[in-house]
């Protein structure tokens, strides 16, 4: 599939429309899925530092609240436009679902590049979205999170701006928070601890080790270096990893540890990466090598039909949003390589965001333990609902999941009733 016709909110649908077929649902059942309930678009004039002043895209979009408050992250990327977001909405209504938790789906976008942006500049701009999006947002009412380009610094603005509009503090705003500002320290890590447990839920089902097990990983940022590190800790061998620079690659397993010191706070970049054993790949490279395991963890529209003809992994893990197009979804099934889709693969973040969530409301502190140990109960709980599924259907794992959280949303819908 070319990159002029892609479009991921379409893709959504169309996979929607399956699960519900399967389901045997009548299409006015999940017929409201299709358009969100609302969306908003901003324009963010910020004086930039050299004193010109530039205008940015700006979003919410607000797919579902049938379940609980709309729930989602925000982006700054130059490639944002409202069906990206509109996509990455109607994901966090399924992943809720699936994982069943009390929230809906959202999603926020900046069009820009953070690259390009001093500190300063990101600070205006956070704090101006929030501002002109703070009508449609509140802690009971939709609550932002991070998601790619955007970080715990980041949530601190936005919380600290939607507090300084209402007049007091509102930690349940955003969640993503500093530990010092009643963020949850776990947070950080939930996606990429999320995907290592749904690995290990594979693995546990197929009776396999993940000792030796050979992994490449694209896009080292968050959730990538994250799942890197807690799977080199399982024993895997991460043998590739790559940024939006290119990508690392040692046979003999690389030494997570040593690029991450190496990339620090700044988050450096891995081209400039130079310690022996290691050779330098491209991204599209990583994606066909000949490893075990397979995970994106970057952007959307990576495993294209023409990638996945490529592809030489026995098991994709979603850690990214929507990494796989339809076309490609279809090629990879016809070469028996199984997916574990995003809406399941990468829920550990919004799970502890809901812990961060609840704590907040409450204003009690859970120990990190505890918050691992509830994050494992509840991922897995879903892992087996899509295995149930996905073995009485004979479906992929993608549809399994689709047909879990479809079923239990519709079922909320016809309970709620339609108003008036
Ligand atoms: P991030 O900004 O921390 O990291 C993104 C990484 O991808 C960076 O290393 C970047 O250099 C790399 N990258 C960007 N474009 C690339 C390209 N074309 N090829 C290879 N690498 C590229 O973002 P993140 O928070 O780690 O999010 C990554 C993915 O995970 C996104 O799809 C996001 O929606 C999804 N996700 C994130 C969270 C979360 O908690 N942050 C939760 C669920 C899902």
């Amino acid at each position: 599939m070319s990159k002029e016709v892609y479009n991921p909110y379409q893709e959504l649908l169309s996979t929607i429309d399956q699960a519900g077929k399967k389901l045997g649902l009548n299409s006015n059942d999940y017929k409201m899925l299709k358009w969100p309930e609302r969306e908003l678009k901003v324009s963010i004039p910020i004086e930039m530092d050299d004193g010109s002043l530039e205008v940015f895209d700006g979003y919410r979009v607000q797919h579902s609240d049938s379940r609980g408050p709309y729930k989602g992250g925000v982006r700054y990327h130059p490639a944002v436009d409202i069906d990206e977001v509109r996509a990455l909405a109607g994901w966090m209504t399924l992943k809720c679902s699936l994982v069943d938790i009390p929230f809906g789906g959202a999603k926020g976008g900046i069009k820009c590049d953070p690259l390009k942006l001093s500190k300063n500049e990101l600070k205006k701009i956070t704090r101006r979205y929030i501002t002109m999006i703070e009508p449609i947002i509140g802690c009971d009412v939709d609550i932002p999170a991070p998601d790619v380009n955007t970080n715990a610094q980041i949530m601190s603005w936005m919380y600290d701006t939607y507090s300084m509009i209402k007049g007091h503090n509102i930690p349940g705003i955003v969640t993503g928070k500093p530990q010092i500002i009643e963020g949850c320290k776990a947070r950080q890590g939930a996606t990429g601890r999320g995907v290592m447990i749904t690995v290990e839920n594979l693995f546990n089902k197929l009776a396999k080790e993940l000792k030796g097990v050979s992994v490449a990983i694209q896009g080292f940022g968050n959730v990538g270096m994250v799942a890197a590190e807690l799977l080199a800790e399982k024993g895997c061998k991460i043998v590739a990893v790559s940024d939006v620079s290119g990508g690392l690659y040692d046979k003999n397993g690389l030494n997570i540890s040593k690029i991450k010191e190496y990339l620090g706070p700044e988050r450096k970049l891995l081209s400039e990466f130079n310690k022996g054993g290691v050779t330098h790949i491209g991204n599209s490279d990583l994606l066909c090598l000949d490893v075990d395991i397979l995970i994106p963890a970057a952007l959307e529209n990576q495993i294209t039909a023409e990638i996945a003809k490529k592809i030489k992994a026995d098991y994709i893990v979603e850690a990214a949003n929507g990494p796989t197009t339809i076309e490609a979804d279809k090629i990879l099934a016809s070469k028996n390589i199984k997916i574990l889709p995003d809406i399941l693969a990468n829920a550990g973040g919004v799970i502890v965001s809901y812990f961060e969530w609840v704590q907040n409301k409450e204003s009690v502190r859970w120990e990190d333990e505890e918050i691992n140990k509830r994050l494992r109960r509840l991922l897995t709980e879903a892992f087996n609902e899509v295995w149930k599924t996905y073995e009485k259907e004979h479906v992929s794992f993608r549809m399994a999941a689709y047909m879990v959280s479809l079923n239990r949303i519709v079922e909320t819908k016809k309970i709620r009733g339609i108003f008036p």
